[in-house]
């Protein structure tokens, strides 16, 4: 695959001038010359095969040869929700769900987590995702949904989701979940922070219909539990 390129702007075929970073990394980072292959893509669902033309100081051109549509979704929408880790645990699992086809992230606010301030900003979500799915090939980007409380999460209108929810004490094990490969049913998935969903927060859940599984005997990161049931929900 040629090097990938996000754009935030429409693309279409012809001549096509990027500024900006995504320039600077092209011509400075990457050393592209004229005549070499580059892919562009804005999260419209489609990618741009394109060639450098021209490496200007602070401009690239390119000419935008194809539009290709390579299906890289997931047939069903897939939502997860969870309290934003600190750090680099909190990137791992922005890019980990980009990779595998995750439609949107909700960060959750829970009685025993503590918003970071720092974790929590859009646009730095954000740039976890273009930069996952520059490396994956996804040209839809994963949507990071509002930062809401678990009641707040919880009390949303209702879908026709399955949904369920990682918590270690309850007696469904993951794999008694029904559903199939042919089931096209939107899922939303939710973990709960470090120090665990409180009593109330399990009581709410399961009062929206939240249905509460176990994966396995021993605690898991929270990260290590989202991408763990997201994994299992894409069955690929
Ligand atoms: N001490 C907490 C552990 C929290 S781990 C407790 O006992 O609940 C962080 C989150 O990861 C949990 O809220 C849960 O959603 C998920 N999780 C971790 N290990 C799990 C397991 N074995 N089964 C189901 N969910 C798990």
């Amino acid at each position: 695959m040629s090097e990938r390129y996000y754009v935030n702007l429409p693309l279409a075929l012809g001549p096509f001038t990027l500024d900006g970073p995504e320039a600077h990394h092209l011509a400075t980072v990457c050393r592209l010359r004229p005549g070499d292959a580059v892919c562009l893509f804005n999260g419209d669902g489609r990618e741009y095969p394109s060639r450098v033309v021209h490496v200007a100081r602070r401009e690239v051109h390119l000419e935008v040869l194809e539009v290709c549509q390579p299906l890289r979704e997931l047939p069903f929408s897939l939502e997860v929700a969870a309290p934003i880790p600190k750090g680099d645990r909190g990137q791992f699992l922005i890019e980990k769900l980009t990779e595998l086809g995750v439609t949107t992230f909700a960060p959750l606010i829970c009685e025993r987590s503590n918003a970071h301030p720092r974790e929590t900003r859009r646009d730095k979500l954000e740039r976890h995702v273009i930069e996952a799915s520059k490396q994956c090939g996804r040209n839809v980007l994963m949507q990071i949904g509002e930062l809401a409380t678990w009641a707040d999460y919880c009390n949303r209108e209702k879908t026709d989701a399955l949904c369920i929810f990682a918590h270690p004490e309850a007696d469904a094990a993951f794999s008694t979940i029904p559903f199939g490969k042919s089931e096209r049913r939107p899922v939303q998935l939710a973990v709960g922070p470090e120090g665990g969903f409180t009593d109330e927060e399990i009581a709410l859940a399961q009062q929206h219909g939240w249905i509460a599984v176990s994966l396995g005997p021993r605690i898991l990161r929270l990260e290590t539990a989202a991408i763990t049931l997201a994994i299992a929900v894409a069955q690929f």
